[in-house]
């Protein structure tokens, strides 16, 4: 017998996670480094990124026009930013079934919550196979995807974070959650759930969107807006050893894959994500069992999901995710009005939301916003830590890193009347939206 650990959520990341990387450094945390495997689809349409098949085979020409695609997408980003990639691929003449069985899946192994993968913004995901920095695969413009890329898994978060507040000298409430927030006269009172006060000179919400507005005592219209645009939708993740279940589903290789994708037959723009655990988690080397984790995505269509068909004495365990998706309505409704919401009335925003659904991410936000009110930036020798903190200083908080006559202050002064035009249009367009379409 032995007590079996594993992580749900948040599993690893890639080599370019500069400033999560830099922290776990700080604080002597160590990594596992692994090579992502991927198995999309079952049968007549199941292709890896370790081997050819015959659905790449057949798809050939599609893969690559897609890469053409792409990079035109990227030329042109600020227009494609609020293009969904199914809109994209369907006037680009591209074939259901490389929509269906090949962009869809990988668009959900990048971005998968909500089972909203249509949506997600076409730039985006030109990101994902161009940005120097960025990029997970190299283009294969025969396969699509023909390499294992090097990425790291995570400690047990847990572990990982009592870590860090243990030893960074901060006092932390775990059990505080917060139920109301008052501004005024220069300050923020905070109530927590068991009717506690306390005020504060500045407060950073570093919660969900939707915590934050129901928290705060008269919200403004910005913020309604920047926070109450963000989609959330509910995903079940379920941890079990089931494989009898995977194997009907998916193209199981058992010792090598660890992300999985299965496509819904009726209706091929929704799918449903699995993993196992076993082959990349650092607590589960050497147990000798397959532990898989199935996510089913978006409430909402419950009636597609298929988790009874998991024999319930295989279950490890159940557990509720709410996340936000990155459709274009994020990038056209929420991501240009977050930087007029940073710093009003004492209050800062941090977390994911605000650009992109990444560990990276959110942990640049806190470190963007601790920034604001003073604190150097921890990482500026390490070149792409610094350029990606930089970028995001810029876009969130309109805001250069240095002060005083650089290239990123003078683009932020330059930049400024072009986003408060862009802020204006996304209301418009918003409300407009709302009326006639949501
Ligand atoms: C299943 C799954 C797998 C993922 N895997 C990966 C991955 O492998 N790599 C990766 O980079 N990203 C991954 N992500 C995305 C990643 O989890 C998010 O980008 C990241 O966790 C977002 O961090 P955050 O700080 O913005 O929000 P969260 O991590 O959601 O943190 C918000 C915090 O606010 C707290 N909170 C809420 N309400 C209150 C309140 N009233 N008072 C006080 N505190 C409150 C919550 O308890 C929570 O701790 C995954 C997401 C999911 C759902």
């Amino acid at each position: 017998m032995f007590m079996l650990q594993f992580g749900t959520g948040v599993q690893g990341g890639c080599p370019t996670y500069r400033n999560v990387l830099n922290i776990m450094k700080e604080f002597n945390l160590e990594t596992s480094p692994v090579h992502l495997t991927v198995s999309f689809g079952k049968g007549k349409t199941a292709w890896t990124n370790y081997a050819p098949s015959e659905l790449t085979e057949r798809l050939q020409k599609d893969i690559e026009r897609f890469e053409k695609l792409l990079k035109f997408i990227n030329k042109f980003e600020a227009i494609f930013i609020f293009l969904p990639i199914a809109k994209v691929l369907k006037w680009y003449g591209f074939s259901e079934d490389f929509c269906n069985y090949m962009v869809f899946p990988l668009t959900a192994l990048f971005f998968g919550t909500g089972n909203q993968v249509p949506y997600v913004s076409s730039a985006i995901m030109a990101r994902v196979f161009l940005d120097d920095d960025l990029r997970l695969f190299d283009y294969d413009s025969k396969r699509l995807l023909s390499q294992t890329p090097e990425m790291f898994a995570f400690p047990k978060l847990e572990d990982m974070y009592k870590t860090i507040l243990d030893n960074c000298g901060l006092q932390f409430h775990g059990n505080r959650s917060v139920s109301k927030v008052i501004r005024g006269h220069g300050k923020v009172t905070v109530s927590d759930q068991s009717g506690k006060v306390e005020q504060f000179d500045e407060i950073i919400f570093a919660c969900d969107a939707e915590t934050a507005l129901k928290v705060l005592d008269n919200p403004t219209f910005m913020e309604r807006n920047a926070l109450g645009n963000v989609r959330y939708f509910n995903d079940l993740i379920i941890t079990h050893e089931d494989e009898d279940y995977m194997n009907k589903y998916y193209e199981l290789h058992k010792a090598v894959d660890q992300y999985f994708i299965h496509t819904d037959q009726n209706d091929p723009e929704k799918l449903e994500m699995s993993f196992n655990l076993a082959n990349y988690q650092p607590h589960l080397k050497g147990k000798n069992r397959n532990i898989y984790q199935t996510i089913y995505l978006n409430d909402h269509l419950r009636s597609i999901w298929t988790e009874k068909e998991l024999d319930p004495d295989k279950i490890l365990l159940r557990r509720w995710w709410r996340q936000f998706a990155h459709s274009w309505h994020h990038y056209a409704f929420v991501v240009p009005l977050v930087k007029y919401i940073q710093g009003k009335q004492n209050t800062w925003y941090c977390g994911a939301y605000t650009l992109i659904n990444t560990h990276e991410i959110a942990v640049i936000s806190g470190l963007a916003a601790a920034h604001r009110l003073g604190a150097p930036y921890p990482f500026p020798k390490d070149r792409l830590a610094v350029k990606q903190f930089d970028q995001y200083l810029l876009v969130i908080h309109g805001h250069s890193r240095v002060p005083g006559l650089n290239k990123t202050s003078l683009l932020s002064y330059v930049m400024a009347p072009f986003m408060l035009v862009f802020a204006g249009l996304s209301l418009i367009v918003n409300f407009f939206y709302k009326a006639f379409f949501a």
